[in-house]
């Protein structure tokens, strides 16, 4: 939908152009709320065809899902031996999903952010190009790399989140308050990248509006503050020239011509997609090539990680570090290991009274009331008040 493309799909395009890019399609991620697996089939590949007709390039960057690169699971468990239950118990998206849904909550959407950490660190990344709503998915990132490096020694570079001036959360068409979403039940709230032309002019006709009739940005104004937001994203211009150019003029002439300009913008991504779409050997080929790609950069950091850990190198391993291609970055963090046993008992135990050194204030604040709060609370994790529950402190 509009808001991903705004929010991350956008930045791809334009950051591969200055850098080696690797971009999944999160199908593992996926299966954290409940799936149709036909529907989830048709809907990942509908997604890779929708990258490539925004502008993803599979000749200069990998494209690929997540399930074809083990390494992305394997990471992922590592990392969880490493990360305090506290600190996943505190992300806002889980709070939300599992506000909505008390019951049938799975582990994996608590271990969402972990995976996700997993995703980003496997690829040595310098820029995560994503929206507003994974600021804190990619702080968490970052401190369990810092806490991973400073438990194993320099393993992890410290990844840094990239989110676009305009439209990094665009928010409902119907419901301003809430984030635009592809999974929203009402499908008025958000423009699909594949709307048609009547079905846009629909949906920005019935967006919900604010009383008095100016078009400007203002607390106050959320649902008209949305669409000057949408319409900077799409078009380009500044919000404050819009509201210049618009005022005097009433809410319908400026909902029709963003309907329009909507319109404009969507019509060549959609003549991409239906050529794309028609061609499932080459939508196949790309994956494929961007499987083996991801696969072959994410063995060797994980190759690294489990030298780093301990684990003692399996056939595996000795042919990864044969072939692999790694960049120097890379080349220059394998020398740092493996970690001598004492240095890393004396890491382990200034972590196990405070975070590193290299954490800044407010995270160490943060973790410091994350580990308060594992001490300190006597419920479990499927009761929410200490009455109901029955676990010992
Ligand atoms: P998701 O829809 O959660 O799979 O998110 C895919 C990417 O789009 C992430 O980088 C999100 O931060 C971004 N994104 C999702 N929803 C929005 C939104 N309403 N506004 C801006 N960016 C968004």
């Amino acid at each position: 939908m509009i808001g991903n493309y705004v929010g991350a799909l956008k930045n791809w395009v334009e950051l591969q152009a200055s850098h080696e890019s690797f971009f999944l399609l999160a199908d593992l991620h996926a299966i954290t709320v409940p799936q149709d697996p036909a529907d989830l089939q048709r809907r990942s590949l509908e997604f890779v065809a929708l990258f490539l007709a925004c502008g993803v390039d599979a000749e200069r960057s990998t494209i690929f899902l997540q399930s074809h690169v083990p390494a992305h699971t394997q990471l992922s468990w590592v990392l969880n031996c490493v990360v305090p239950m506290g600190e996943l118990q505190r992300m806002t998206q889980f709070k939300d999903k599992a506000g909505r849904s008390a019951t049938n909550l799975h582990v994996g959407l608590f271990d969402y952010p972990v995976l996700m950490a997993a995703d980003i660190l496997l690829y040595c990344a310098d820029l995560v190009p994503v929206g507003d709503d994974q600021k804190q998915h990619m702080e968490f990132t970052r401190h369990v790399a810092r806490k991973f490096n400073g438990l194993y020694g320099e393993v992890f570079k410290i990844p840094e989140v990239f989110t676009p001036r305009t439209g990094a959360r665009l928010m409902g068409l119907q419901t301003p308050s809430v984030k635009m979403s592809k999974s929203d039940r009402n499908e008025d709230n958000y423009i699909a990248l594949l709307d048609r032309p009547e079905v846009v002019r629909r949906k920005i006709k019935t967006a919900v509006t604010d009383s008095g009739s100016e078009i400007r940005c203002d607390a106050a104004k959320p649902g008209i503050s949305n669409l000057i937001t949408l319409y900077a994203a799409v078009s380009g211009e500044s919000a404050e020239s819009i509201q210049n150019r618009y005022a005097g003029k009433g809410y319908a002439e400026f909902k029709r011509n963003l309907a329009e300009l909507i319109t404009d913008f969507l019509s060549p991504i959609q003549a991409r997609y239906a050529s794309i779409a028609a061609d499932p050997a080459m939508l196949a080929g790309v994956l494929h090539r961007g499987a083996r790609n991801a696969d072959e950069r994410s063995e060797a950091t994980l190759s690294r990680v489990y030298r780093a850990v301990g684990f003692i190198p399996g056939e595996r391993d000795q042919r990864r570090r044969v072939g692999g291609r790694r960049s120097s970055s890379e080349r220059q963090l394998d020398t740092a290991l493996p970690a001598a046993s004492r240095a890393f008992h004396e890491r382990r135990s200034i972590m196990e009274t405070k975070e590193t050194k290299d954490v800044t204030a407010a995270e160490a604040a943060e973790a410091d009331a994350a580990a308060e709060c594992m001490t300190d609370c006597c419920t479990c994790c499927c009761c929410e008040t200490e009455e109901e529950c029955s676990m010992e402190e």
